[in-house]
């Protein structure tokens, strides 16, 4: 009996009570390897003496102060850590509490930009079909997930698609990644030029596509092209990191491998470590310039934004991602999983692509490997993959479903940059006899 409205209704779930490093233990005793971090959060697992100490001394000094009265150390001391571990022009820090609320902040923020700078016409918005940016209604509009849009599109503001760089599915068997990306970023010029360059305000873009794919980076060549087309056309690029980034790939920010530096980037997940709900947007020092020589304040906030207990496990967790070694570790550990899929699962006729960076890899799963069929979604085979794992003592992150008219079962793995080499081998292992039996 519940009263609680869960994500899905009439699906009873295992109680977690505790967490130690990088497992997860139910009310029945049974123990899980987070091998997902929950979706990609729990990047230093889940009881990490440091955190804990940091939350806990914040909390008997202060536990809450409004931003609209104070400022707090612990809000300082982060915007510091990140603006300073940002390259230039990413200069300022704006806190939110999660993803969704970081991504719609960045919205906001591109839109009151020209507004402030007397261009109040770019008023559009051009993401990527198959993303997804999070589920409050300006976030999700920008997201390209058909799946999730349906229900809520005649209220969603006006967004616009174009494809997304899908490697696997998209690029033609004779076309060079170049090409292919050239050709990407053709549709996306066209789009621009239809809506009018100057009527355009931002391009939206995972760096590595997480919730909607299972972690498919850009092809080379991809984002340079793409910021040069922004450049010439005065729009903001808005990188969102809320999943890829804080080291999640092996290197703090994702786009950093990518030669670009974005206007906006958003963040939050393995930003907070899942020690507390806190995200941010980092944006470049010619938005703060017109913010602060127009109107002089950021027209947007919530309660909870620069809260001193999430701030300050947030400043701990950046700064233990930052420590020497860490983001080595990451890409070690990281070479390590996908090695260990390939090995499993490389020859399974129904692993489509095993892909990815860092501790952020995916295994797309289809019914026939030649052509790239997908499953009957009936079978609900990524659903049945998470069951089978969590059987096993798993966790993994399955999407499935029809979107845009391409259906796919994916499984994501973005395990603790903290694992072992033990337990990356388990997960690999507990992973493959699960989709075995499934498939
Ligand atoms: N943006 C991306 C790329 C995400 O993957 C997510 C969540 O998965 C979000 C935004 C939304 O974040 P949240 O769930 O914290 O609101």
């Amino acid at each position: 009996m519940t009263r609680l409205l869960h994500r899905k209704i009439g699906a009873p779930l295992p109680h977690a009570v505790s967490g130690q490093g990088v497992t997860i233990t139910d009310s029945a005793g049974r123990s899980y390897i987070d091998g997902s971090g929950g979706a990609a959060v729990s990047c230093l697992g889940h009881d990490h003496p440091e955190v804990l100490a940091a939350m806990k001394a914040q909390m008997e000094r202060l536990s809450y102060a409004h931003t609209s009265f104070f400022t707090t150390d612990a809000a300082e001391e982060l915007a510091e850590r990140l603006t300073a571990l940002a390259p230039d022009p990413l200069n300022w820090l704006y806190l939110v509490s999660g993803g969704s609320e970081a991504v719609e902040a960045a919205l906001k923020m591109a839109r009151q930009y020209y507004v402030e700078i007397g261009q109040p016409q770019r008023r559009h918005i051009i993401a990527r079909r198959q993303s997804y940016h999070g589920n409050t209604i300006g976030a999700l509009a920008a997201g390209g997930n058909a799946m999730r849009r349906v229900q809520f599109q005649p209220i969603l503001p006006e967004t616009h698609h174009v494809s997304p760089c899908y490697p696997y599915r998209d690029k033609g068997p004779d076309e060079t990644p170049e090409a292919y990306a050239a050709r990407l970023v053709q549709e996306l010029e066209q789009k621009i030029e239809e809506l009018g360059g100057d009527q355009v305000m931002a391009f939206v873009a995972e760096p590595v596509v997480g919730a909607t794919m299972g972690a498919v980076a850009a092809v080379a060549d991809y984002f340079q092209r793409i910021r040069a087309l922004c450049d010439r056309h005065g729009i903001l690029l808005i990188l969102d990191e809320v999943m890829c980034g804080m080291g999640r790939t092996g290197s703090l920010f994702a786009f950093e491998q990518e030669g670009v530096v974005p206007d906006i980037v958003t963040i939050a997940k393995g930003m907070g470590g899942g020690y507390q709900p806190v995200g941010g947007v980092l944006l470049s020092q010619q938005i703060y310039e017109a913010f602060r020589d127009g109107s002089g304040l950021f027209q947007h906030g919530h309660t909870y934004i620069g809260h001193p207990i999430a701030t300050a496990a947030a400043n701990k967790v950046v700064e233990i991602l930052t420590r020497p070694g860490l983001m080595d570790q990451v890409t070690h550990l990281g070479t390590r999983l996908q090695a260990g899929l390939d090995a499993a699962l490389g020859q399974s006729p129904h692993v489509g692509d095993i892909r990815g960076r860092g501790l952020f890899r995916g295994i797309e799963i289809v019914s026939d490997k030649d052509d790239k069929i997908p499953f009957d979604p009936a079978r609900k085979i990524h659903a049945g993959i998470k069951a089978e794992a969590m059987a096993e003592g798993l966790l993994c992150y399955p999407m499935g479903g029809t979107i845009d008219g391409v259906h796919g079962d994916h499984v994501l793995l973005a395990p603790p940059y903290i694992c072992t080499e033990d337990e990356i081998d388990q997960i690999v292992e507990r992973l493959a006899r699960a989709i075995r039996r499934v498939t």
